[in-house]
């Protein structure tokens, strides 16, 4: 019991203790903090300890998501007003309380986004960023949003050196534009920016400021990602502290890739409002991601969000094509792999339970779970993906095929579905025609014409045209083909990745597509010197595995008819 009190005294002592930026825990009390967060433990979901003294979750979380705004800012990215429209309305729909939809004094462009977003009459309140310049503020009002994100430098860094101005200067800024955007209605969340470097009096003094001009919400911002969990905490605690009853947020950036524990740590802390954006997009390495934030309050604290989560991916998906920045394979939640057994020892537990090698059901983010071949497959695993075909291999023809895959994945080579389908059908003896075949492909393309493409499958006695346009000869040709087989099954393409194998012009190009129908998807690959067709055989070939024995005759558009 003495030792109890003695770690409960060392827990106010650091909550406490002024933080200074940089400044690092001692090792010792990091040591006894553990030990006193065993003793009075809560056991969480999967034996998560976390000490309830500790914990100061407000009842519910708001998700403040900047995507629009500083995931636009994203080296690279530049979105149109009717792209940020599309996924101001996606975010909405997956239940973000707050978005800050862009910065209105930017350009026209981000202007006239701001006002197609606003107009949408979306659920979620709209916010623009602003500095503390009235132009900034009357742009927003011109928008009709019905917040500002208002920053104004509060570190002495960004004061001198960006500012040119005395900490005096700042704070009657602070206290003028407060009172300008709350005397025309606007809900001020206003945002010391780069806090986590600002001298902690000076950072009470100018909360103090905005507070007393009217300001709704505090947001402090992690500008250059220096804080660590322990720090955020702290820093969080402090200020919660000394400003009882005051809505906090937090908003953190990635360069130590601690976004999200930090996130997380303020949160647990006592700030109510998480800025995140969708795939942790954002100035250098970005932001808190939103899918990480979000599942971990919901899996690991059990807090709640207004998230549903069953939307994750799919706008995850959406802004990733929007902003043309790919999701790494290996990222949480969100990424390919994150719902992909290959080794065989994994995928052999996987069929016999998922929570074997999975904390998160994929279906609770909108995905499914896949299991892929390939040198760590197992028989187990390799039998389950043939299966899925509609192929049953006996025990001798499983081991062939199961030699056959090693052998390519030790080469180095990836095993797509197409490929282990090919095997087997090798193996097994039995070469299933395709069902599905391109008769006949013409692109037209160029500078003065629009890229069309037009089509002639062969679908067991029927044929099926198609013609459809696209950005460019890839795009058309794959539009004519999806176009064509959708009369007869909804078959979505869900990736298109290509590769030329060797330099110039006449290079062979490797394409892959994964393909999806309902929740079944499957990858292939087309192998051409011409993208054009490398594309659409890696397509059919997909097609014609998703088709499987399930094809029926019901074409709907046939030549003849
Ligand atoms: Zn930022």
């Amino acid at each position: 019991m003495p030792f109890i009190i003695g770690c409960s005294i060392l827990s106010y002592i650091r909550n406490k203790r002024q933080l200074k930026p940089f400044d690092t825990p001692l090792r010792a009390k990091g040591f006894y903090m553990e030990i006193f967060n065993c003793l009075i433990l809560r056991s969480a979901k999967w034996g998560i300890a976390l000490s309830d003294r500790q914990n100061h979750f407000a009842d519910k979380i708001r998700i403040f998501d900047t995507t629009l705004r500083d995931g636009e800012q994203t080296p690279g990215v530049s979105l149109t007003p009717e792209k940020k429209v599309l996924i101001a309305k996606k975010l909405d729909e997956l239940g973000v309380d707050i978005i800050e939809a862009g910065f209105a004094a930017a350009s026209e462009g981000e202007m006239k986004a701001i006002k197609l977003i606003t107009k949408e009459n979306l659920r979620a309140e709209i916010c623009s960023f602003a500095r503390g310049v009235k132009d900034d503020i009357d742009a927003a009002l011109k928008c009709d949003v019905d917040s500002v994100f208002l920053v104004i430098p509060a570190s002495d860094i960004q004061i001198k050196s960006k500012f040119k101005r005395s900490r005096e200067e700042v704070l009657k800024i602070t206290e003028r534009f407060v009172e300008y955007a709350k005397d025309h209605g606007l809900i001020v969340e206003f945002g010391p920016e780069d806090a986590t470097r600002s001298d902690m009096s000076f950072l009470k003094e100018i909360i103090k400021t905005a507070l007393s001009a009217g300001a709704d919400r505090i947001t402090p911002p992690d500008t250059v990602g220096i804080l660590t969990p322990e720090r955020a905490y702290n820093f969080f605690l402090e200020l919660r502290q000394s400003f009882p009853g005051v809505v906090f947020g937090v908003h953190c950036h990635d360069d130590f890739g601690l976004a999200s524990a930090n996130t997380l740590a303020a949160l647990r802390a006592g700030a109510e409002v998480a800025h995140v954006t969708v795939n942790g997009l954002g100035e250098r390495a970005g932001n808190a991601p939103l899918e990480e934030v979000v599942m971990s309050l919901k899996l690991q604290y059990n807090v709640n969000t207004s998230i549903r989560t069953e939307l994750l991916y799919e706008t995850s998906l959406l802004v990733s094509r929007l902003t043309g920045i790919p999701v790494q394979p290996n990222k949480a939640i969100v990424g390919e792999n994150a719902f992909t057994h290959e080794s065989g020892i994994h995928t052999h537990a996987i069929l016999v339970d998922p929570s074997t090698y999975e904390a998160i059901m994929p279906e609770m983010v909108g995905r499914v779970r896949r299991l892929v071949v390939g040198k760590h497959a197992g028989a187990h695993g390799i039998r389950a993906a043939l299966m899925e075909m509609g192929i049953n291999p006996t025990e001798e023809q499983l081991k062939e095929i199961f030699r056959r895959v090693k052998e390519i994945g030790d080469k180095g080579k990836r095993v797509t579905d197409a490929d282990l389908r090919a095997i087997a059908e090798e193996v097994i003896g039995v070469s299933s025609a395709q069902q599905i075949m391109l008769e006949e492909l013409t692109v037209i393309t160029g500078n003065r014409v629009t890229p069309t493409a037009s089509v002639r499958l062969k679908i067991s006695n029927n044929v099926i045209t198609e013609a459809a346009t696209g950005v460019g000869p890839v795009d058309a040709a794959m539009n004519a083909i999806r176009k064509a087989i959708f009369a007869v099954e909804p078959i979505h393409l869900e990736e298109y990745n290509v590769k030329a194998i060797t330099g110039g012009t006449d290079a062979v190009v490797e394409v892959i597509v994964k393909l999806r129908k309902g929740d079944k998807i499957v990858t292939a690959m087309g192998v051409h010197e011409d993208i054009v067709m490398a594309s659409v055989n890696a397509m059919m070939r997909g097609i014609n595995i998703l088709m499987g024995n399930k094809f029926t005759s019901s074409v709907r558009r046939t030549e003849g008819l």
